[in-house]
């Protein structure tokens, strides 16, 4: 093996954080790049909406200070970079800000750009008017008028938000909204907000500071006067960051169904993958399988080479043939290592591993951990280690 990393996660979002920890509590050396802080489209939401389950609301901070804690629990490296390419292959390189580094497999999690237009001189009035952001920068416009364009249930939620501090929130839709039902009532019942359908903003007015937006619809155009412009349209994948994977219209990766690509070490997880529904369940959904996946493709069941027998991901040991097809002087069930789930305690345990499969011809060692370094040890596996093997190696680290 001559990576630096088993798995590599490009963007530590819901997708991300929970593909990185899924892989590293079954002792895969995982690091997570993100070019901003962890969180994702977390940072930006004080509310979540139909989270975990429809109907049901969970707190944006709540939700990310529990996935960072548990993928760092779990041994995940962090870092602050950016992924400015993936070069896809057998042995994948990634190209950061900070140098090029190695993996095995590659989990891409980059989500979406933020929402644009694509007017002349929008750029320069992010900050200035436009933002897409109304937990941050609604309070900026309180007792202001603002107009939002989008036509899904999150732009609704926005909205809603945003009504609670503006004068007067005006809902641009492209076509037709796809918001639900509920959501309909909800907006109609406010009467801060006006949703005006099949408008298409043309130009933006104001210099250096936004003052207003040109709106056209069925034929008509009208000048609105806003202070605050909120655009969730026109976001888009990672277009060309994996060489050689296919995007759709949006720039989003497409996959060969699922998390899958057609390349064997490349997965995408949330809403980079094209036909991703948008929502923070199915981008956990998409980590956790990313994860998994990623897992079984550098680890597999029964394959050649090491195989880790460890009670607590479900893998159960092998019957008596694998024991049959073992070589050497020492029988597959003799050796078991345990770690405490620090990333230099679980290195330490593989170089081990590796040094003794090579010496003793080993098919398969065992392997538990602690499911963090501070909590204590199973009592089922320690009972598993000490009846099972007759040498059990620990590592700690801290
Ligand atoms: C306004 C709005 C409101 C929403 N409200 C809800 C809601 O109420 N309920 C709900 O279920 N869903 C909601 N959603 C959808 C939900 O937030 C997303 O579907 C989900 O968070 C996507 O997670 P992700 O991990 O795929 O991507 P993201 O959360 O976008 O995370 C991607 C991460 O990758 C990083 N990154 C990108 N490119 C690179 C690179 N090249 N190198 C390194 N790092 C990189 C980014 O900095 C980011 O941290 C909302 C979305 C929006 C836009």
């Amino acid at each position: 093996m001559n990576s630096d990393w088993d798995l590599a996660v490009v963007g530590a979002g819901v997708a991300g954080l929970t593909a990185a920890r899924v892989a590293a509590e079954a002792g895969l050396r995982v690091v997570a790049y993100d070019r901003m802080t962890p969180g994702g489209q977390l940072v930006n939401l004080t509310t979540l909406h139909d989270v975990p389950e429809p109907g049901e609301v969970t707190s944006s901070a709540g939700l990310l200070g529990r996935l960072v804690a548990e993928a760092e629990a779990a041994g995940v490296t962090m870092s602050f970079a950016e992924v400015t390419r993936v070069r896809a292959g057998a042995a994948p390189r990634l190209e950061t800000s900070e140098g090029e580094v190695g993996a095995r497999a590659v989990v891409v999690a980059t989500g979406l750009t933020a929402g644009r237009l694509g007017l002349p001189g929008e750029e320069l009035l992010v900050g200035r008017g436009i933002s897409t952001c109304a937990g941050c920068d609604g309070p900026l416009f309180r007792g202001r008028a603002v107009a939002v364009v989008g036509d899904d249930d999150w732009t609704a939620e926005e909205a809603l938000e945003l009504a609670e501090v503006a004068t007067a929130v005006t809902v641009l839709v492209p076509g037709q909204p796809r918001w639900s039902g509920e959501r309909v009532g909800r907006l109609a019942a406010s009467a801060r907000v006006e949703v005006l359908t099949g408008a298409t903003v043309t130009a933006l007015r104001g210099e250096g500071v936004l003052s207003g937006v040109v709106v056209a619809t069925a034929g008509s155009e009208r000048e609105l006067a806003v202070d605050g412009l909120f655009p969730y349209v026109g976001r888009r994948g990672p277009g060309a960051l994996v060489d050689g994977l296919p995007t759709d219209e949006a720039g989003r990766l497409r996959t060969e169904g699922g998390v899958r690509t057609a390349v064997p070490t490349v997965f995408v997880a949330g809403d980079a993958r094209s036909a991703a529904t948008g929502s923070v369940p199915s981008a956990g959904a998409d980590g956790e399988a990313a994860g998994a996946a990623a897992v079984a493709m550098l680890r597999p069941a029964g394959g050649p080479g090491l195989r880790i027998v460890d009670p607590t991901f479900g893998v159960q040991p092998a019957d008596s043939a694998a024991e049959a097809q073992a070589g050497g002087t020492a029988d597959w069930s003799e050796v078991a290592l345990f770690s405490n789930s620090k990333p230099n305690a679980t290195e330490l345990l593989r170089g081990v591993g590796e040094r003794l499969q090579e010496h003793w011809e080993l098919p398969e060692l065992g392997f538990a951990s602690k499911p963090n370094a501070s909590a204590a040890a199973d009592k089922d596996v320690i009972d598993w280690l000490s009846q099972r093997y007759k040498m059990v190696l620990v590592a700690v680290g801290d």
